[in-house]
Formats: C-alpha cells, sequence, structure tokens
C-alpha cells in the first residue's frame, strides 16, 4: 500500500504562500499529472514531499507512514524511499550510466551489472548504454537514464519534475511513452509535475490542475477536460469559445446554436463553454437539431498538420472571434464564409446578468500562461 497523501499543505517563501491548503491524494500504484503554469509551486510541491522542503502546516503520508507533520518531518528524505526525477534529468556529467543509475544502490550493489542493466531494460534502453557518458546520450536518452537512477532502489513511490521539458517533438512521444511503460512495469505510485496539457492529458491516470497554491480540480483527464470546474480551468486546459447565452431546460442557446448541456444550471443567463472540436464548418447550409444555419466568415487559418484552428467572425456575437478545428485538408480560404453546426454537449456557468458597463456579460481572457 503506498497511496501518497498531502492534506492542508501549506508552503510560504517569506510573506507570500506558494502552497496554500493543499490536499492532495495520490492512489496506490496510479500516476498523477498535476498540471499548472511556471512559478505555480509544481516543484515546490514536489520537494515537500521529498522533505527537501519544509513545510509551514499540513501532513503527508506515503501508506501507513506519516513522512511529515507540519514543521516537523519525521522521516528525513533518504529514509523516504520516494524516487526523484528532478527538472533536465540532472545526471551526474562526469560518471558513465553504470555509475548514474547504481548511485542510489547500497554501496555493494552499485556495481551490480545484471541489476543495473535490468533496471535500463525497464526504461527501454540495453546494455550498451552501460558505459556512456551523460554527453553521449540524446536528451530523451538521459530522461530514461535519470528515471532508472530514481527506479534502481525499487522505490514504492516516484517524483518527476517536468521530466519532458526541453525534449523535441518526437523524442518527447518515444520518451513519454518509455516512461509510462516503465512506470507501469514497477507499479509505482507516481506523481509528475509539468506546464504542458497534453502531457498531462497523455499520462496521467488522475490529473489535478495546481492553481492559486491548490489542486482547483482533480479527476480523469477526460472528465476534467469535459467539465471543468470553472471557466478559467476550461481555458487552462486548451482552446474555448466562451459564449454568453441562456439556459432553458438544460440546454443552452448561443448564436451558435443550441445544445444540450453537461450536468445540470438552473435557467438563466450563463457563459457556454464550447471547444473548437465541437464546431462544424460546412460549405453549404446543414441545418442542425435546432434548425440553424449559421454562417461566420474565416479571418485566418492556422496548419498544425492533422487540423488546421480556423478564426471565425459570426455577426452579432460576444467574442468577436470564435475558434473552429478542421480535421485534414481545409477547402477554404480566408475571407470565405462558411456554415458552422454544433455536436456535443456544452459545460455551462451561471452569469451575471448584463449591466450597462459589462454588456455582454463578459468574463476574463484567457490568464497569461509561462512555460
Ligand atoms: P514551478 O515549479 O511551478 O515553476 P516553483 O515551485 O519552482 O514553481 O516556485 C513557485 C514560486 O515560489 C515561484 O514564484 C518561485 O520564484 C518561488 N520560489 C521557489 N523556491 C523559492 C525559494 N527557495 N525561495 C524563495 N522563493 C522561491
Ligand atoms: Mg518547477
Amino acid at each position: 500500500m503506498s497511496e501518497l497523501r498531502c492534506s492542508g499543505l501549506t508552503k510560504a517563501y517569506g510573506s507570500r504562500e506558494v502552497i496554500s491548503n493543499l490536499d492532495l491524494t495520490v492512489p496506490d500504484g496510479s500516476i498523477v499529472a498535476i498540471v499548472g503554469p511556471s512559478g505555480s509551486g509544481k516543484t515546490t510541491l514536489l520537494r515537500s514531499i521529498l522533505g527537501l522542503v519544509a513545510i509551514d502546516r499540513g501532513t503527508i503520508h506515503l501508506g501507513d507512514s506519516e513522512l511529515t507533520h507540519g514543521r516537523t518531518r519525521l522521516v528525513p528524505p533518504h529514509r523516504r524511499a520516494i524516487g526523484y526525477v528532478p527538472q533536465e534529468g540532472a545526471l551526474f556529467p562526469h560518471h558513465t550510466v553504470l555509475e548514474n543509475v547504481g548511485f542510489g544502490l547500497p554501496r555493494k550493489e552499485r556495481k551490480d551489472v545484471t541489476r543495473i542493466d535490468h533496471i535500463l531494460s525497464i526504461v527501454g534502453l540495453n546494455a550498451n548504454y552501460r558505459n556512456r557518458r551523460p554527453h553521449e546520450l540524446s536528451g530523451g536518452e538521459q530522461r530514461r537514464v535519470a528515471l532508472a537512477r530514481a527506479l534502481a532502489p525499487s522505490p514504492s513511490c516516484v517524483v518527476l519534475d517536468e521530466p519532458f521539458t526541453g525534449l523535441d517533438a518526437s523524442l518527447r512521444q518515444t520518451t513519454r511513452t518509455a516512461v509510462a511503460a516503465a512506470l507501469r512495469a514497477t507499479h509505482a505510485t507516481a506523481v509528475f509535475v509539468t506546464h504542458d496539457q497534453q502531457e498531462a492529458f497523455s499520462l496521467g491516470d488522475y490529473i489535478g490542475i495546481l492553481r492559486n497554491g491548490t489542486i482547483s480540480q482533480f479527476g480523469q483527464p477526460e472528465d476534467v477536460y469535459r467539465e471543468p470546474a470553472d471557466p478559467e480551468t476550461a481555458q487552462f486546459l486548451g482552446e474555448t469559445n466562451i459564449l454568453t447565452g441562456t439556459i432553458t431546460k438544460n440546454h443552452a442557446n448561443t448564436a451558435l446554436g443550441k445544445l444540450p448541456i453537461l450536468g445540470h444550471l438552473a435557467d438563466g443567463p450563463a457563459h457556454i463553454l464550447i471547444r473548437p472540436e465541437q464546431l462544424h464548418l460546412h460549405g453549404s447550409a446543414r441545418p442542425d437539431d435546432a434548425g440553424m444555419q449559421v454562417h461566420g466568415r474565416i479571418l485566418s487559418i492556422t496548419f498544425f498538420g492533422a487540423h488546421s484552428l480556423i478564426s471565425l467572425a459570426v455577426n452579432g456575437i460576444y467574442p468577436k472571434q470564435i475558434l473552429a478545428h478542421h480535421q485534414g485538408h481545409v477547402p477554404w480560404d480566408a475571407g470565405e464564409d462558411v456554415f458552422i453546426s454544433l455536436t456535443g454537449r456544452a459545460a455551462c456557468f451561471p452569469a451575471p446578468a448584463r449591466t450597462p458597463a459589462d454588456p455582454e456579460g463578459a468574463i476574463g481572457r484567457t490568464p497569461q500562461q509561462g512555460g
């Protein structure tokens, strides 16, 4: 049993509280991704779990043992049996892969080549890597060695700090797959932090959103993406159209059309979230269920390979630009008019009534995000 639990975790640097009354439970053997923008306290959270940062309040438990109680570290960092993959991997540059991986083992096991080869194989590296030094490895291989080093002592829990940041796109994908497979193979309870939403979605069994020093939402990736706790979380997790509209009988009525809503919301004005992939564009009129034949003018097309992101202006609606995804080849150019239909369900939030000062009943734009 190696469930990891943080309760009421609070940590300030000087007068600034970075972690505020944070609760987090990582189920035994699962991989949890904590996603938050740069500076949101991700590294501080991991280092508190490791016992490298002294917290001000709260408790940290791993399985049945209490590791930290308020300012008291009941178990010192080297006794916690938590593997650590620091940001950038942080391998010892002058040591071989064998020495780096052996570092976490008891002294007499450090040169146990069979054991180290086995650990390397878990992260998808063969024995030929044993005598290389970090500068003779690709970025992705370095990350795998860093994970192998963390896994070597068979920890019941592993924490990883931005394990894929700085890798190029193709290395990211293969490294991510290898790391996920290695974590599954060892059944370790794992927490990794990232500022990258895609990474969190693709690797986490659960994801937690770190905002304002606390976990603002926790759940399975698809649930959190589809039913964000608030509009800010929705925007943080990906492109979102937030329309003003009204709810009647569990349907959202917007200038783009009508959609059933997720969950329940009382009738009245609402902010209605529609993801770009819920908008479909057509060259000719194709009424949706509500009989709508809305058309918009294409403002710009951004090509992403498998899909393109299309920005549209629709007469008389707020916000002024609507984002839509289009799979594959886009048969239109900027300046052309297309018809728009909607699919799926909409996440909705009650909106304040419109006022002269805020005629749209608008909410803030996407908050600034950093890497
Ligand atoms: P993240 O990993 O999400 O980027 P960090 O946990 O590194 O965030 O830092 C959170 C905030 O705490 C940042 O504003 C950072 O500048 C501040 N901070 C981190 N470590 C220290 C420290 N040792 N002393 C003072 N401030 C710190
Ligand atoms: Mg960090």
